[in-house]
């Protein structure tokens, strides 16, 4: 154990640290929708309550729901029969639900509005007869779930300006655009700004799918970012919306680390630092935020100011059959 941890400085000898808290920052409402989802289900039908994949990216609120009575999964063949079932909030590919059906498990969607909306982006495209290019990152169960709305060989994933040179389409293609929710906003416009050059005619939506959320948490990032000598982004390595936000502030030229929870930071951390930023992703809630605060002032008396950028009252409807 660090000496640091074991004997923080008096508190009359702690120097003064000034907090830059982002705001927005932490749940969007596509996490706080997600995570009812399954409190709800817990409620009516009792546990366990399956979830196919994290809920949300976040450890903290996944063992919050595991000792609800949650039993999260991967795949669609570790439920058993009978068991109630929701699905994330990144989206699912069409077999999935298909397969539910299939086997008449009793499913709730707890995909993100504004994921299904792309997915009904996609099949309109596709029903137009345009080619996809989507824009993502591979491997992430958002980009697995969109690409999987449409059949095999109608969308292409590309996830750099390198991959847009490299397309084999010729210029006269008809071609659509999409994008996954949670990108940079900054790289997202150099991708899409490439596909418009190659491809003049190709058809997307006004600007890109990215969500208000992680557009919101970015520009807060770089109010606070320019000012800070160190940024701390709570949230997980592999929620994207929160390692975008470290890219982000790192392109403000300030050191920026992820942290999972307070317990993460390392007092040497703090040598020679009188200003920090502090920020969430969307999936990482407000209380780890405070857990961070009250980690930073064991160490520096803290004073703190929140620097707003924009106010959020989006708010999204339950599935139906959770809606009363
Ligand atoms: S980050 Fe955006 S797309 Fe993802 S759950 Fe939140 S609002 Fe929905």
């Amino acid at each position: 154990m660090n000496a640091g941890l074991q004997s923080p400085p008096a508190v009359e000898n702690r120097p003064v640290l000034t907090l830059l808290i982002a705001a927005p920052r932490g749940f969007c409402a596509g996490v706080d929708r997600a995570i009812e989802i399954v409190e709800r289900a817990l409620e009516r039908y009792g546990a366990p309550v399956y979830v196919r994949h994290e809920i949300v990216h976040n450890r903290f609120v996944v063992e919050g729901l595991e000792a609800k009575g949650a039993i999260f999964v991967e795949e669609l063949y570790e439920v058993p029969d009978g068991a109630p079932v929701v699905f994330s909030a990144h989206g699912v590919p069409k077999s999935v639900p298909a397969e539910a059906e299939r086997r008449e498990l009793y499913y709730l969607d707890a995909t993100c509005p504004l994921v299904s909306k792309v997915h009904r982006q996609a099949e309109r495209q596709l029903e137009k007869g345009r080619h996809i290019v989507f824009v993502g990152h591979a491997g992430h169960p958002e980009v697995v779930g969109t690409m999987g709305q449409v059949p095999d060989g109608t969308m292409t994933l590309v996830e750099t300006v390198d991959d847009v040179a490299a397309l084999p389409f010729e210029s006269d293609t008809p071609l659509a655009f999409l994008t996954q929710t949670t990108l940079s906003v900054d790289d997202t416009a150099d991708i899409v700004a490439a596909l418009q050059a190659r491809y003049p005619d190709i058809e997307g939506p006004k600007g890109e799918d990215i969500c208000y959320a992680t557009s919101n948490r970015q520009t807060a990032v770089k109010q606070i970012a320019p000012a800070s000598d160190l940024v701390l982004v709570i949230g997980a390595p592999n929620s994207s919306n929160s390692v975008r936000l470290v890219e982000v502030a790192e392109r403000c030229g300030t050191n920026a680390r992820l942290i999972q929870r307070a317990s993460d930071i390392q007092p040497e951390w703090l040598e020679g630092i009188g200003t920090i930023g502090l920020t969430a992703g969307a999936s990482a809630p407000e209380v780890l935020v405070r857990e961070v605060v009250d980690r930073l002032a064991e160490f520096r008396t803290i004073e703190e100011r929140t620097i707003e950028s924009a106010v959020e009252k989006m708010v999204f409807k339950l599935p139906r059959q959770l809606a009363d």
